[in-house]
């Protein structure tokens, strides 16, 4: 955008004087932050409403992504890089006397989401706006994300997150785009003419209201929206105001049984299902997103029938996908389509996204309950059901294995997996290992009956918030050697490999590392008051806390090392600081218990003179976007050590391969293409193959006891956790020890334990040729770019979605 230092200056003391009636030196630090929010905003928006007009009128094909979680994070600095005006804007607010960072450090991280899945859909977010195409992102307005965590004496305790609460200046409420929901009731089928009708019955209306949030690409006029749905009550609604006169309380009963559908982000565990709530706020957003879709495309005067020459829905994971009955049903009820004729365009329009293969995270309905709460939506699913299973029987006549494996509706239970893939042109896996296993074993029975609708699509992130914003000198290193292509391009960031000799480079990148890890200890001494060097390995585990991430295996190997120095004080190691970032769901005690554990080690190995700083163990607080952000640029080592076949792709693992750390892998999720872009002379692999894995769940053969008792080594560290070495009760670890012992090692901690151990010894040898190691840390750079979210939403735009960019001109 055209604008100038003096320009800025001049549009900032106006809006401080508009909206608070206050000079630079009156404002407060909260004023001075939302006149920037409101300034920029003016600057975003410039483009918005034009790009909007232009899609309609270009008749082009749009891209609406559902998807329940959107872990945008804070969004000022990716306005103002994407708009390409940091500099000027630092510089503009500097001769006022304001520190931009400073203000930048004021907004509230956006946390609607739990971790990957949510990060992913905001970084697609980011992508697609940047290469110009049209697609929106869909999704629900919680006034309260995530939750924000506190460690309390070594445990986790949960606080409310209150990220409205300043104002979120970059939405826009459009209360006139309402949208009515229906829930419950009764429906019965009546004869209109020569069709059914469905009547509605005391349902209950509720109302959603959308809250647009502008996305701006990179160097692109381009503004798309991300709509977040919130669930309000309508005060001009009749029997809300005789309510109001009549009964107050029985009002506020039902604005707060209305309010609390976009209340809170459900937290990713696995005892959430058969939750109402939760069902009822995924039928919330998809219908009030897939009603909108179709009213605005009925008003461009194209029939019905060509919704999908127009239109692509993406369903991020199962929670949107009672879309495929939304559609039908406005497909059937309100344009009065034959079934076939619907099912054909509901098909060709919805795509499907799958992210995991843990059984206990496939979403399952009790059909009561679906049908109860969405009678209509469940009449179709049953009738979509009841196709699919006569198709099936069709073509494998009398395979009763087949439909059971197959049907939507089993057991009691609505599966949404069954009926997303049923009702979906295009199922895709999140890596390539992950698409494999789907279509070898999970998913085996789908493929076989319908092979074309499956394939791969590696996740990715954005290398603008990723690199440029999170670490800005690593990016100027790009410039100053390789040129600004990879900037539009990502994929030229492998020019790099040209420097890989380039003493001055490789320098200029060990310092970069330096100044981010010093960053990082003054942060650590500040928030926790641990003393940490920035000339020890920083050793990075930043995720979801899951028994299948393996954080236990971390600790482990920690333990281990703290009791072989303490055994032996003048073991020669490198010093190393190991961190760990991560929140528990709150019902999710084992969990729990492994954060309990992190601090209970910190504690001990960090207050523990004899190790002489040797080594440290940090866990940082309420991981999330922000931390993200600060922490990965500064890894050297990058923690991704699940039980191989568990994780889907992983993108932590891209982020920390972007700012140089080498990766700690099991050959599991996207670390598999990770080994096959950089090569296994730079990244450090270890542990059982999913091949391995898989079979000892299919055949058995593995002993956990047997493993246990043959290693010394884990039977002092299980000890460890019974006897009150880190002065607690005998019981404070039971169900950690439980999960190792009761499961047979279910994740093979055990199992991989000595591989592990091995694999951080050899690190510690990589570590002490210091050039070596730059030039390890220089090609995982150096072949990052194919990670970047740009390149896989390509692939989406090309393979799936069949959607072209469409440049707004200048
Ligand atoms: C990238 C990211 C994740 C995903 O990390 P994985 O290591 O892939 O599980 C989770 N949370 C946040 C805040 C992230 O930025």
């Amino acid at each position: 955008m055209q604008i100038t230092k003096e320009q800025i200056k001049q549009d900032y003391l106006k809006r401080l004087t508009f909206t608070f009636a206050e000079g630079v030196s009156e404002a407060s630090i909260d004023h001075k932050y939302l006149a920037l929010g409101k300034l920029i905003k003016d600057y975003v928006t410039e483009g918005w409403a034009e790009t909007n007009r232009a899609y309609t009128e270009g008749k082009v094909k749009q891209t609406y992504y559902f998807s329940m979680e959107f872990l945008i994070g804070k969004l000022l600095d990716t306005y103002l890089i994407n708009l390409g005006i940091k500099d000027l804007c630092s510089e503009a607010l500097a001769e006022l006397g304001i520190d931009l960072d400073e203000l930048a450090a004021m907004e509230p991280d956006a946390g609607l989401g739990n971790g990957g899945l949510g990060r992913l859909a905001a970084c697609f977010m980011d992508s697609m706006a940047s290469l110009s195409l049209p697609a929106h992102g869909c999704g629900i307005r919680f006034k309260h994300g995530l939750f924000k965590q506190k460690i309390v004496n070594g445990y986790q305790v949960e606080k409310l997150d209150d990220w409205l609460k300043t104002d979120f200046v970059w939405e826009v409420k459009k209360a006139n785009r309402g949208i009515n929901i229906n829930f419950g009731g009764n429906v019965y089928m009546r004869k209109v003419g020569n069709k059914l009708q469905p009547v509605y019955e005391n349902c209950e209306v509720i109302r959603a209201v959308p809250y647009d949030v502008p996305i701006v690409g990179f160097h692109t006029k381009n503004v798309n929206t991300l709509r977040l749905w919130s669930a309000e009550i309508d005060e001009s609604d009749i029997n809300l105001s005789s309510l109001q006169r009549g009964d107050y309380l029985r009002y506020l009963e039902h604005k707060y049984s209305v309010e609390e559908i976009s209340q809170v982000l459900y937290p990713d565990d696995s005892s959430e299902s058969g939750r109402r709530l939760r069902l009822k706020q995924e039928y919330f957003f998809v219908s009030a997103g897939i009603q909108t879709i179709v009213n605005r495309f009925k008003k461009t005067g194209e029939p019905i029938t060509e919704l999908h020459n127009y239109i692509a829905i993406h369903i991020n994971d199962t929670h949107p996908a009672v879309a495929v009955a939304e559609l039908m049903r406005i497909l059937l009820d309100q344009e009065g389509l034959e079934w076939d004729e619907a099912w054909r365009i509901t098909v060709k329009t919805l795509a499907y996204t799958n992210h995991t293969i843990m059984a206990e995270a496939l979403e399952k309905w009790p059909k009561d309950m679906f049908a109860k709460l969405l009678p209509r939506i469940y009449m179709i699913v049953e009738e979509i059901n009841r196709r699919f299973c006569l198709e099936v029987s069709k073509k494998y006549y009398g395979d009763w294995n087949k439909i059971n494996n197959m049907a939507i509706i089993q057991n009691g239970n609505i599966r949404m997996a069954n009926l997303a893939i049923i009702g979906s042109h295009s199922i895709n896996g999140v890596a390539w290992l992950h698409t494999e296993i789907l279509k070898h074993r999970e998913l085996k029975d789908f493929y076989e009956m319908y092979p074309e609708r499956f394939n791969n699509k590696t996740n990715g992130i954005t290398h603008r918030r990723w690199l440029i914003k999170a670490n800005t000198d690593l990016a100027d290193l790009l410039v100053d050697t390789i040129g600004d292509e990879w900037v539009e391009n990502p994929l030229q960031i492998k020019k790099l490999m040209n420097f890989i000799d380039d003493k001055k480079v490789l320098e200029r990148l060990g310092n970069i590392k330096y100044k981010r890890k010093a960053e990082v200890a003054a942060f650590v001494k500040k928030a926790y008051g641990i003393e940490i060097s920035p000339d020890s390995i920083y050793d990075i585990q930043v995720k979801r806390l899951h028994a299948y991430k393996r954080q236990l295996l971390n600790i482990f190997h920690i333990m281990n090392l703290y009791n072989e120095l303490k055994a032996n004080p003048s073991k020669d190691i490198v010093p190393r600081t190991f961190f760990f970032g991560a929140k528990a769901a709150p019902a999710y005690y084992l969990a729990k218990q492994i954060i309990k554990l992190i601090n209970c080690v910190a504690d001990k190995v960090n207050n523990d003179p004899e190790i002489n700083g040797k080594i440290k163990v940090v866990f940082l607080q309420n991981y999330g976007v922000t931390l993200a952000e600060k922490v990965i640029p500064s890894g050297d080592i990058s923690e991704q050590i699940s039980t191989a076949s568990k994780e889907a792709s992983g993108t932590g693992n891209m982020k920390f391969m972007m700012n140089g750390a080498i990766t700690m892998a099991t050959l599991d999720g996207a670390n598999v293409e990770i080994d096959q872009a950089v090569g296994r002379d730079n990244i450090v692999v270890f542990g059982l193959t999913s091949e391995e894995v898989m079979d000892y769940y299919a055949h058995g053969g593995y002993n956990a006891y047997e493993t246990f008792n043959n290693d010394p080594r884990l039977q002092l560290i299980i000890s460890q956790l019974k006897n009150g070495f880190f002065g607690v009760g005998a019981d404070e670890f039971n169900l950690i020890l439980r999960n190792l012992f009761d499961t047979n090692d279910e994740f093979f901690v055990f199992k991989d334990f000595d591989s592990y151990v091995k694999a951080q010894e050899k690190v510690d040898e990589l570590y002490k040729d210091k050039e070596r190691w730059l030039k390890m840390s220089l090609t995982n750079i150096a072949n990052s770019g194919i990670f970047s979210s740009d390149n896989t939403i390509k692939k989406y735009a090309d393979e799936i979605w069949n959607i072209k960019p469409h440049k707004i001109s200048e």
